[in-house]
């Protein structure tokens, strides 16, 4: 007893800002532990095993190609969905690619999405989870070459697959769609279909997280190790926004705050809520030099979405044909991928992704009334239209110059005025359900 009272004493002395409350759900503690490097690893070489996934391969062959790859992913998905009482359903999303860019054919392509539909029949929302099956090699036309593309990209196809397995098992209100897509080397055209199908049929897309190299801890170039560490990329005005929009970004700032950008500073707070020895750095740009991915064309349909890579990236690992010259490895090959590293990126997907779908959806028409010169700020907003309503809201603060949210109010009402000056002070306000589960934060319109 006395050592608790000092115990308490301690922990009252302690500043403010040194306390962490940590409070995980844990069902969702127990998805992330059962994510397993050893499945993800045997993914990984059997994907390695097909010699070739570049999308103009053969299609025929039962063991080589882009075509025994997909039908075989298509397979294990199916094997993950039959433990989830027929709410998960797995298909071929096919379309044909004219001739154009890196495309020397028309050809016949397949997405494979493993869908995993929401509970509530209220509830809208949908969640997306990718990584690109396809692979390459120097020249981004030769289709038959060996082309491993072990982290490039089976890393974040193993891990779609492996969440698909886990999550497959349980219910959430929302529905999550676990992706792996075909073309991205040749120009992202598999996302691009799945981006442009999610637009034509009105999909709620509330989120998507786009996987593509998340598997080497070695930059050989740097000699740095760092298997703690993953980068996602979000765009900050956002990639879709109008002249309109973007002059009032210039007006009032607001530039750091896209939905993607919120969706970003989310997955670190969250991911690292559930994953050990985890740092999620935030990187405020859409993705790296002279790259792309998959995000980009939801990022172009207006949805929200973000990248995660790897920190340390092994360039001698990437579209590569294997060989030694002048003493040095090239090649993508699994050897080179650390399996526990896939892992730990693997269950920081999860972690967001239960805990976006578990909770309520966005509070709508979220505002910062600027009718009045005033030192204070007040916010309105709406409860979500759809799905269950929410316990509470969380208004978020944080100093104009800091990278993250540093304050949280919790109130149940839908406004509330705070003594702090909006011309101070970013803000932003999520819905949170009883047990926590946080919604996206949304960041004001002003409104008069
Ligand atoms: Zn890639």
């Amino acid at each position: 007893m006395k050592y608790l009272k000092l115990f308490i004493l301690f922990l009252l002395t302690l500043p403010a800002s040194a306390q962490t409350v940590i409070k995980q759900d844990a069902g969702i503690k127990q998805m992330v532990e059962e994510v397993s490097s050893k499945n993800i690893e045997a993914t990984i070489r059997k994907l390695v095993s097909f010699k070739s996934r570049h999308t103009l391969s053969d299609t025929t062959s039962k063991t080589t190609g882009s075509g025994a790859a997909r039908n075989w992913i298509k397979a294990e998905m199916e094997k993950y969905a039959s433990a989830s009482g027929g709410r998960m359903t797995v298909q071929f999303d096919t379309f044909t690619q004219p001739k154009g860019v890196r495309i020397d054919k028309p050809v016949k392509l397949k997405n494979v999405l493993a869908i995993l539909k929401g509970t509530d029949p209220t509830d809208t929302r949908v969640y997306l989870v990718s990584g690109h099956y396809d692979s390459r090699i120097n020249d981004v036309m030769d289709a038959n070459g060996v082309e491993p593309g072990a982290n490039d990209d089976a890393s974040g196809t193993a891990l779609s697959m492996e969440l698909a397995r886990v999550m497959a098992k349980k219910s959430f209100p929302a529905t999550i769609i676990f992706m792996t897509v075909v073309g991205e080397e040749q120009g992202l055209y598999g996302s691009t279909n799945v981006a442009k199908r999610a637009k034509a049929e009105g999909w709620n897309v509330d989120a998507m997280l786009n996987n593509d190299i998340v598997g080497n801890t070695h930059g050989m170039e740097t000699d740095l190790k760092d298997n703690r560490s993953v980068r996602v990329f979000s765009d900050g005005v956002p990639t879709d926004a109008t002249d309109k929009q973007v002059a009032a970004l210039k007006a009032l700032g607001g530039e750091n705050d896209s939905p993607s950008r919120e969706l970003a500073r989310y997955t670190k707070e969250i991911g690292e809520r559930y994953v050990d020895q985890l740092d999620v750095k935030l990187i405020y740009r859409r993705d790296r030099y002279l790259r792309g991915g998959d995000h980009l064309p939801f990022l172009e349909q207006g949805f929200t979405a973000v990248r995660f890579t790897e920190m340390n990236e092994d360039f001698n690992r990437q579209h590569q044909n294997i060989r030694t010259e002048n003493g040095v490895d090239y090649g993508d090959l699994p050897d080179f991928v650390d399996f526990n590293y896939v892992q730990k990126v693997s269950r920081l997907n999860l972690s967001v992704l239960a805990n976006l779908a578990s909770a309520p959806a966005e509070p709508q028409k979220v505002g910062i009334i600027t009718s009045d010169l005033t030192n204070k700020t007040k916010l309105t907003w709406e409860a979500p239209a759809t799905g269950k309503k929410p316990a509470g809201y969380y208004v978020l603060m944080r100093e104009t110059t800091s990278p993250y949210w540093e304050r949280k109010f919790y109130v149940t009402d839908t406004t509330t005025t705070l003594a702090y000056s909006k011309d101070n002070y970013f803000f932003a306000v999520q819905s949170v359900d009883a047990d926590g589960h946080e919604s996206l934060p949304v960041f004001p319109k002003p409104i008069r």
